[in-house]
């Protein structure tokens, strides 16, 4: 069979840069990479030929051997930089494309099994718990270590054997014409070890569906979108691999007086066309008590009044910010004859005329029309 062209491979321009390359060949070999397509040989054969293009391509002098004498240029040994195959680059590129497939396996010496998935647990708190912080308890759908194996997957009383095939190692070298090419172990699809008798309660996977309580610590002044991040307590690993880690998302409930606006807190009063023009004594909330306010005479509508410190802290701990209470002066709406009386009064009293906006639309219309 003729070799072919190495850009068609990767499906890429002649030109193209060694990032799009890269990402090319990332792309391909995820589809093609033999743990996703088991005992198809043509994935497999897709899968070499694809790691061949890419070690050729993503090598500056190789690449210009290949571009000036294609294939042939690189026959002769002359083409190949020293040290180019065997040695680090390529193992890197593996690690580094397949490390986030397959978690800490891509390192195969130090960690086994697969790492677990990160988990996220959106939690909805009150406004006062946003306030002064809150401990709690969630439970948490997710994966637990299986009792019985303890997260081995081997049947309880017998344990894991090292792979014949690796040697432990969940990798495994081949030669493919002059490439010495790394991937995966497909005796122990990575893992290193092989399980003769896998665990009856997990099947062999080391972790069962189950619930996990977890004591959650909501620190005073987080707002709605604080993420807290729990390390390890996400899904644990497959086969003894590292869990995952847990993301808390705070959602905070809006309160029916309150509004928070960074560390103060804007609550809004309406008070009576009385209470503002004659002052009065307000009882007003805050976040731990009612608290009175003295409203002077002659209060206009907007007017806020400061209550210091009676607002939310900084998450770094720093001193709280303000309550601002906003009066609105209310006009009154439902007015009995006698009120109307008193008001009509009141006006004529001030010397006012209680139409004045009427008498000016009226005069214009008059000075229009004649
Ligand atoms: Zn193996
Ligand atoms: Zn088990």
């Amino acid at each position: 069979m003729e070799k072919r062209d190495y850009y068609e491979v990767l499906g890429v321009h002649r030109n193209a840069g060694e990032t799009e390359i890269k990402k090319a060949y990332r792309k391909l070999a995820i589809k093609y990479h033999p743990d996703k397509n088991p005992g198809d040989k043509e994935a497999e054969e897709t899968f070499k030929e694809l790691s061949e293009a890419y070690s050729v391509l993503s090598d500056r002098q190789q690449r210009a051997n290949y571009d000036q004498y294609g294939h042939a240029g690189l026959g002769g040994g002359g083409g190949f930089s020293s040290g180019g195959f065997g040695g680090s680059p390529f193992e890197d590129l593996f690690g580094d494309i397949f490390g986030d497939l397959f978690g800490g396996r891509a390192g195969g010496r130090t960690s086994r099994g697969q790492r677990g998935d990160d988990l996220r647990y959106n939690l909805g708190i009150k406004f006062e718990d946003a306030a002064f912080g809150l401990e709690t308890k969630v439970q948490i759908p997710r994966y637990q270590t299986c009792e019985p194996c303890d997260g081995s997957g081997a049947k309880p009383g017998t344990s894991p054997r090292t792979c014949e095939v690796c040697r432990g190692a969940g990798q495994v070298r081949y030669q493919q014409g002059y490439f010495s090419l790394t991937r995966p172990c497909p005796e122990c699809n990575g893992v290193g070890q092989v399980i003769d008798q896998p665990c009856p309660d997990c099947g062999g996977q080391g972790r069962v569906k189950g619930k996990k309580n977890i004591s959650l610590k909501i620190p005073a002044g987080v707002e709605s979108g604080s993420r807290l991040k729990l390390t390890g307590e996400g899904e644990p690993g497959l086969q003894g691999g590292p869990p995952g880690d847990l993301y808390v998302v705070i959602n905070v409930q809006e309160h029916p007086l309150f509004r928070r606006e960074g560390q103060e807190i804007i609550c809004e009063i309406p008070i009576s066309f009385p209470q503002a023009a004659l002052g009065c004594d307000l009882e007003v909330p805050t976040l731990e008590e009612k608290m009175t306010i003295k409203v002077p005479a002659g209060t206009q509508s907007g007017k806020v009044v400061q209550l210091p410190g009676k607002g939310f802290p900084s998450l770094q701990g720093y001193a709280r910010g303000d309550q601002l209470v906003v009066l609105r002066v209310e006009t009154p709406t439902k007015l009995t004859g006698r009120q109307k009386e008193l008001l009509e009064e009141f006006a004529l009293e001030g010397g006012e005329d209680i139409h004045p906006m009427g008498k000016t639309f009226f005069d214009k219309v008059k000075e229009l029309f004649g």
